[in-house]
């Protein structure tokens, strides 16, 4: 048996005060974690959501609605250059469909996620929206489509869209050009600007184990989200895909991801932070590990499961044949006997909760939209 690190103690003691570590120290901890480090990273990690957020795992259901992406982002399975990508929309009608099951599960939180599809133009986005929300207005509606101008993202937030996940991919410059053919470093980071300053709940993210990514990298991902202070952030493993350019390039692991996650946990103690079905997608029980690394949301899938295959980001994704109700009952049971508690509630960011008065009983959610304020 190891020892732990003295001085990897003194950080992790140190985060898990002030929630706050300087780029050397998180370097440190990164490229020296022992075993025991490791251990203790995540008791400490744990001990932190149990304050902000208890044992709670919050549900959201997740459409994925169509797979058409004008991007060419190197890793991904959906890339406009994949002609083997058998492309696929949903309709209005596909889509309310899943929000009816998905209410009937009791899901109050909907993720619509698809690639940068120009056929979803603003107009079929707010109809889409609003759809929704005249059926449920009580349920949470979340956005993940990409980069797209203010004025898109203001329209979209006046339907009723509550929160946006666009992960910033990588903190570091070259590295996130040299991974998005024609895309725009700056762009990305300023949507997210844009999508907080509207009024969204903001999630960021990043892949842990992206081919050329070094520790100082993961470093600036770590930094970057403090200075953002997202409400949300998703982490999950690069998967390589057989499609792509990193066909043959290494996943990466379950231990550095869960690395990421305890530590996003320490620097940023509100965040909701899902355990992604990335990381169940590399090792069997890897949602379960994310979980108890500081993870609190999980987003079964509520897309029809004709479709389940064709949004194939990464090889060798899990639940692509189960209903959505088969989903639930898996990733509940995985909970639970993780020794945490199913939330089938709205689940806002505790911090944003307070500060925009959502009266979260167990029964409704009465959301009052900064917006609703500022007309007052
Ligand atoms: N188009 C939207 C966007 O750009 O944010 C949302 C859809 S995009 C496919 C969702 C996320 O999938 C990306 O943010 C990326 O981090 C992740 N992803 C794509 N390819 C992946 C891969 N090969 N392994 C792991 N995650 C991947």
């Amino acid at each position: 048996m190891g020892v732990i690190n003295i001085k990897s103690k003194e950080i992790i003691d140190k985060l898990s005060k002030s929630n706050n570590a300087s780029r050397e120290e998180l370097l440190f901890l990164i490229d020296n974690l022992n075993n025991e480090d490791k251990e203790y990273l995540v008791e400490k990690a744990h001990e932190t959501r149990m304050r902000t957020y208890g044992d709670s795992v919050y549900m959201r259901g997740l459409i994925e609605f169509t797979n058409f992406c004008k991007m060419d982002c190197v890793y991904c399975g959906i890339r406009r250059s994949n002609k083997n990508a058998d492309r696929y929309r949903l309709t209005y009608e596909d889509i309310m469909e899943c929000a009816d099951i998905g209410d009937k599960l009791g899901y109050k939180t909907y993720v619509l996620q698809g690639g940068e599809d120009p056929y979803f133009t603003d107009e079929k986005m707010v109809e889409i929206i609003k759809g929704i929300k005249e059926r449920y207005p009580n349920n949470a509606v979340t956005l993940s489509l990409g980069e797209r101008s203010y004025e898109s993202y203001k329209k979209m937030f006046e339907a009723g869209a509550d929160r946006y996940l666009l992960r910033h991919e990588t903190a570091t410059k070259e590295l996130y050009e040299s991974l998005h053919p024609g895309a725009n470093f700056e762009n990305r980071r300023n949507c997210l600007k844009n999508l907080k300053e509207i009024g969204y709940q903001i999630g960021a993210g990043f892949m842990v184990g992206i081919p050329n990514q070094t520790n100082d990298d993961l470093v600036n991902d770590l930094i970057f989200l403090k200075e953002l202070d997202p409400h949300m952030c998703g982490i999950g493993p690069f998967i390589p895909h057989k499609d792509t350019p990193f066909k043959n390039e290494t996943a990466g692991t379950v231990d550095k991801t869960t690395t990421m996650l305890a530590l996003t946990r320490l620097l940023l103690p509100n965040v909701l932070l899902p355990s992604t079905t990335a990381l169940g997608s590399i090792d069997p029980t890897g949602r379960e590990k994310g979980i108890k690394a500081g993870g609190n949301v999980v987003m079964p899938n509520l897309s029809p499961t004709r479709v389940r295959e064709k949004y194939s980001l990464y090889d060798g994704k899990i639940c692509t044949g189960d209903e959505a109700a088969e989903c639930r009952m898996c990733i509940e049971n995985r909970i639970r006997k993780a020794g945490f508690r199913v939330e089938v509630t709205r689940g806002d960011n505790v911090l944003w909760a307070k500060s925009n008065k959502v009266n979260e009983t167990s029964k409704n959610k009465v959301k009052v939209h900064n917006l609703i304020i500022n007309k007052l």
